[in-house]
């Protein structure tokens, strides 16, 4: 008997699936995935409750859009939500670019990019950081073509942790069409302490081809349950749902999600919790001679270049599992108690380097 296989899209066929990172060991402390190391909030865990999963949720999740919609001055249908944000800028993507088309960002930036813009069935087109790890903005406005559709700016940028700034974002919208989708993706946006970072709330209504992009998986520590959200121009969100997945927002994630809202006092005050470890972790760096960029999300970049994957082994082995992601280690803001352990690898690391 032949058998046969069934013809894919070629390009799908070269894909490799988005990659989580080894999984940690029980004892290790796992600072390879940005997620919020604090338990749920009790007040949002009461919120929850099983009793109605044999119903299909609102498909619209009008609810939380509403409340999303309040806090920042725009209308209900200005708001989009996705199973996790990436959800949502799937959605963006591919209602603005399809085979042809190129879809522009920065890289090194969020490994799901590339994914996105291949299934569906566009080209990314890669603009590399500077030599100081932060977006070339400049560049990516200069590589932008007739063909473009999409660009993405990521601040802070995952995984270099670097930020654009207000009068940077400003002069590069200037300088986009207006005819090409600007997604801002600001996934980390509640860890920025830098006054001169770029704040999405501030450009809303500004630009006709902005949309911003957030999430609950960080800050609100809400990973496990899915949810992000976008905000931009009506029609652009109509395309999104559009072209969305019906009914992938769970009820618990919707009812989650506005309860962290409504809790969000508690969750910015662990916020602050992370970025004091974080510049507990930065200080304890640049002691010990290291040069990384000033870290906005609740992450930090080690620039390790050849020897990055004998790097994260080093890690591993004092019990702290990050991500090797190229020429750089990504460390997640985790647990007070995971910065010993952190310095005492990140020590190792660099004093064979020497
Ligand atoms: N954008 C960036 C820059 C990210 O790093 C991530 C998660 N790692 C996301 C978007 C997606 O997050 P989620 O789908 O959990 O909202």
């Amino acid at each position: 008997m032949t058998t046969h296989r069934v013809q894919l899209r070629p390009e799908i066929a070269a894909l490799v699936p988005y990659r989580q990172g080894a999984p940690a060991e029980a004892d290790a402390f796992k600072l390879s995935s940005n997620e919020n190391p604090f338990e749920p909030l009790p007040s949002v865990l009461a919120k929850l409750s099983t009793h109605n999963i044999n119903r299909y949720p609102d498909a619209s999740a009008h609810e939380l859009r509403k409340q999303i919609a309040a806090r920042f001055g725009v209308t209900t249908e200005s708001v989009q939500v996705g199973a996790g944000s990436v959800a949502v800028l799937a959605q963006l993507i591919s209602a603005a670019a399809a085979r042809g088309d190129e879809v522009l960002y920065s890289w090194r930036s969020f490994e799901a990019y590339p994914l996105l813009v291949s299934a569906a069935g566009a080209t990314s087109v890669q603009i590399a950081n500077g030599a100081d790890h932060r977006h070339d903005l400049a560049g990516m406005s200069a590589a932008i073509t007739a063909s473009t559709r999409v660009v993405i700016v990521c601040s802070p940028n995952n995984p270099t942790s670097t930020v654009v700034t207000d009068a940077e974002f400003r002069e590069f919208m200037a300088a986009v069409p207006e005819n090409v989708l600007v997604v801002l993706d600001e996934a980390y946006c509640e860890f920025v302490t830098d006054p001169e970072a770029v704040r999405g709330e501030t450009l809303l209504g500004k630009y006709p081809n902005l949309v911003l992009l957030r999430t609950f998986s960080k800050a609100y520590g809400l990973a496990g349950l899915r949810i992000g959200y976008a905000i931009g121009p009506e029609y652009v969100m109509d395309a999104a749902r559009a072209v969305a997945i019906p009914l992938s927002v769970t009820e618990l994630a919707q009812t989650a999600a506005i309860a962290s809202l409504e809790h969000e006092d508690e969750l910015l005050q662990r916020v602050r919790r992370l970025n004091a470890v974080r510049d507990r972790i930065v200080s304890g760096l640049l002691s010990q001679g290291w040069t990384v960029p000033a870290p906005s999300g609740n992450f930090v970049w080690l620039p390790t270049g050849a020897a990055t994957n004998w790097a994260a082994e080093v890690f591993r082995s004092h019990g702290i599992v990050v991500r090797a992601l190229g020429e750089g280690l990504r460390v997640s803001v985790g647990e007070e108690e995971s910065v010993e352990k952190l310095l005492r690898a990140a020590h190792e690391v660099v004093s064979s380097k020497e």
